[in-house]
């Protein structure tokens, strides 16, 4: 570890809006953001609406991270996310303050059916009790052990999401419902993943109801008396809708960069931090300095173990504590791969959302969505457009092949389910050697310890998918309430100087 004296600053540039003046920690509303993918921007662009200058630095040739549109072949897809889910109030008030309403895109109607993969066969899943009752995924014994979900009794130590539902809902719903839904969210594995931390809403059913069921249903009925209330009040709410913007899902970013225009520095990959009293935090890119008061960290977890290597602790075991979890943070690797086929290659109608295979069907392939199905006006009309993702944390085997194996490794194993005749029109793979971090067994000790560790930093703030959710509305959901807390910090500080002088 290097102390801050030993650094040559001298032949280095520095930039801040305030270059000639050291910064005064207190009350300096100057912050650095470093990443520019959704919760960097978000950071930015809700920091910005509350006074505070914002400079971010992001190391690709774009913003937006995970989230890429492509346009190409007469067809939109995306490489990363196909969606989200309007489901946090951040984000409705960040598409409204960046002006993006008129241009949102609905999912389709029949994009709230979703498949699973089972023997071979396509089967939709059920979406309300009497499809339950008859659907063929589940066996009658498999429906008749949900009957004593609502008398077992809450965990006693922390589980993974396979412990917590074979125990509550039996093993069929494990192996049927629940792994291929988190081979969809994480593309991981459900007994490795912990239930609290990764998938909080279906953790809290127990804690909040004493039953997954019971819970359930008290949600669905509050949420359809929401709406009906809704409707009789003539309020048209997007609550809870599945969406992206008409340009694909890049629209946000590149509209949010548009916004916050020289505030961000592309091609600027920050290779380390300092932190001093007199001048706050510096960060090094290159033959350049930043300098500001305060730093939002908003990247990937092994990044930010190195970017914090060169601050000087007063407990240096415990940051070296938090720098092994953050380093032990898994991301397998997963490869998206878009193809297009005439409709008559399909047999199947894609009359849905996608299909995802469970890991019981013992395929490498985690699953094809139907972005063409879901969203209109992606692709020609007598098209169909299909994303397949591979790898995660049961395919890695297929990450050692290559892209045109992997092609066919898919081709092989989904023609089954969808009835695919010959070879896709076009296909195009993207890889993403490191995709969604894996929120495992103690990963919530994992970030109390993180964040003590740095504590130690004022002004040092943490803000990415690794922690608090993955999604993309969990990501801007997380950057609203840290520009709230900063805020509130901010005013306090300003309130005090001015009670002193
Ligand atoms: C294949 C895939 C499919 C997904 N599907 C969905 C979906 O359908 N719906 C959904 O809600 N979510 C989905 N997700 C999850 C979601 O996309 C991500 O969790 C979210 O976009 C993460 O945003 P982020 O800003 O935290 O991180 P990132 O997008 O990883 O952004 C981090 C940024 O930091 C930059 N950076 C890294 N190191 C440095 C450095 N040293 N200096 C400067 N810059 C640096 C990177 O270049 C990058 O731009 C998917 C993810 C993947 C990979």
């Amino acid at each position: 570890m290097m102390h801050n004296d030993d650094k040559p600053w001298a032949n280095k540039q520095i930039l801040s809006p305030f270059p000639e003046v050291p910064v005064t920690l207190e009350h300096d509303n100057h912050v650095l953001i470093i990443g520019a993918g959704i919760s960097g921007l978000a950071s930015a662009w809700f920091l910005q609406q509350q006074g505070f200058v914002v400079t971010v630095l992001e190391a690709g040739n774009q913003v937006g991270g995970n989230l890429q549109s492509v346009q190409k072949h007469g067809c939109q897809w995306e490489r990363g996310p196909n969606s989200f889910i309007n489901n946090r109030p951040a984000m409705a008030q960040l598409i409204e303050q960046v002006g993006l309403k008129p241009h949102i895109v609905l999912a389709n109607k029949a994009a709230h059916r979703r498949y699973i993969g089972k023997k071979g066969a396509m089967l939709a899943l059920p979406s309300n009790i009497k499809e339950a009752l008859t659907t063929g995924v589940l066996s009658t014994f498999g429906k008749l052990r949900l009957l004593i979900e609502p008398f077992v009794g809450k965990a006693t130590s922390e589980e993974s999401i396979a412990e917590h539902v074979r125990r509550r809902l039996g093993h069929e719903m494990l192996d049927w419902l629940i792994d291929p839904f988190i081979s969809g969210v994480f593309a991981g594995d459900p007994e490795k993943l912990s239930v609290r931390a990764a998938v909080p809403k279906i953790y809290a059913l127990e804690s909040e109801y004493g039953s997954m069921i019971i819970g359930g249903v008290a949600k669905m009925k509050a949420k359809s008396r929401q709406k009906k209330l809704e409707k009789e009040q003539g309020i048209s709410s997007l609550d809870g809708a599945m969406m992206s913007f008409a340009g694909g899902l890049y629209q946000l970013p590149a509209t949010l960069a548009q916004k916050l225009g020289p505030a961000i520095s592309l091609n600027t990959q920050v290779d380390n931090i300092t932190y001093s009293a007199q001048f706050g935090y510096q960060a090094m890119s290159g033959d350049q300095i930043w300098q500001a008061s305060q730093v939002v960290l908003a990247v990937p977890a092994a990044q930010v173990a190195r970017l914090i290597d060169d601050l000087v602790p007063t407990d240096e075991a415990l940051l070296m504590q938090a720098k092994a979890c953050l380093q032990a943070i898994d991301y397998p690797a997963v490869a998206s791969i878009t193809m297009a086929f005439n409709k008559d290659q399909i047999e199947h109608a894609l009359d849905g959302f996608g299909c995802l295979l469970p890991t019981k069907e013992g395929k490498q392939t985690l699953g094809v969505l139907f972005p063409s199905s879901i969203f209109s006006q992606r692709c020609p009309d007598d098209q169909h457009l299909i994303t397949v993702f591979i790898g995660g944390g049961r395919g890695q085997h297929a990450m050692t092949l290559t892209p045109q194996q992997r092609t066919d490794l898919v081709m092989l194993e989904l023609s089954p389910y969808l009835g695919i005749q010959g070879q896709p029109l076009w296909h195009e793979e993207s890889l993403w050697p490191k995709a969604i971090p894996q929120y495992q067994l103690g990963h919530l000790p994992k970030v109390a310890l993180i964040d003590e560790a740095l504590a130690q930093f004022p002004g040092l703030h943490l803000r990415s998918n690794w922690r608090d959710g993955v999604a993309v509305g969990d990501c801007v959901e997380n950057a609203l309430q840290l520009a709230n807390m900063m805020s509130q910090k901010l005013v306090k500080a300003q309130t005090k100087t001015e009670t002193i002088t």
